[in-house]
């Protein structure tokens, strides 16, 4: 079983930027295999390696039949057509909010064997991508809100069932070593109440 535990928000890895993968080897399909099952296991639409605790710029995808998975991805937007649309994720469970997005975009970056790879992505595809590419660079849904739907996003995570402020989160040292190139996140984004639970109990 490779299904791993989802880090939620709250968790500092999910704020931190996260490497290039520099060594296409075993232990990044080994990640690439974890993301995959614990992406079905939760039947998302998508997982970014930050949220299995991971630092490195790997996502999944699954999105209306199409699988697969990205390494190192760089978005290019060939116009400026936008789409609004419900958005969840799994390190927020439960909670889904009108997130406004790019209607295309052309993904770019590597297989899990070093290969170039390109998607094309429009619709929820497009929003699939933009999403985990933001993961990658600690980004989560919640921070391309309007002002006023953020804080209502904030109120409703500080009221849901899995958010616990009086816990410390636990950093879980992964197989890919520390964590490097943490910077405290830009202004505007959701730090305060950003770094303090362990919605699943890692370090009790
Ligand atoms: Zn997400």
């Amino acid at each position: 079983m490779t299904v791993q535990p989802i880090r939620l928000f709250g968790d500092p890895v999910l704020r931190t930027p996260a490497e290039p993968v520099v060594d296409f080897d075993a232990e990044l399909r080994k990640l690439v295999a974890d993301l995959t099952d614990t992406m079905r296991e939760q039947n998302g639409a998508g997982l970014a390696a930050p949220q299995l605790g991971v630092g490195l710029r790997v996502f999944t995808f699954d999105v209306d039949g199409v699988q697969g998975h990205l390494v190192n991805p760089v978005l290019d937007f060939p116009d400026e057509e936008e789409q609004d649309g419900q958005e969840g994720c799994l390190s927020i469970p439960g909670l889904y909010f009108d997130t406004k997005r790019r209607l295309n975009v052309i993904a770019k970056g590597f297989s899990e064997y070093g290969d170039p790879v390109q998607i094309v992505g429009t619709g929820l595809m497009a929003r699939c991508l933009q999403h985990e590419t933001d993961h990658l660079d600690g980004v989560l849904f919640i921070d391309r809100l309007d002002p006023e739907a953020r804080k209502e996003a904030m109120r409703a995570i500080r009221q849901a069932d899995w958010y616990d402020e009086s816990n410390p989160p636990v950093i879980k040292v992964s197989p890919h070593g520390p964590l490097t190139g943490r910077r405290s996140s830009p202004a505007g984004r959701l730090t305060a109440a950003d770094r303090s639970a362990d919605p699943f109990g890692l370090g009790r």
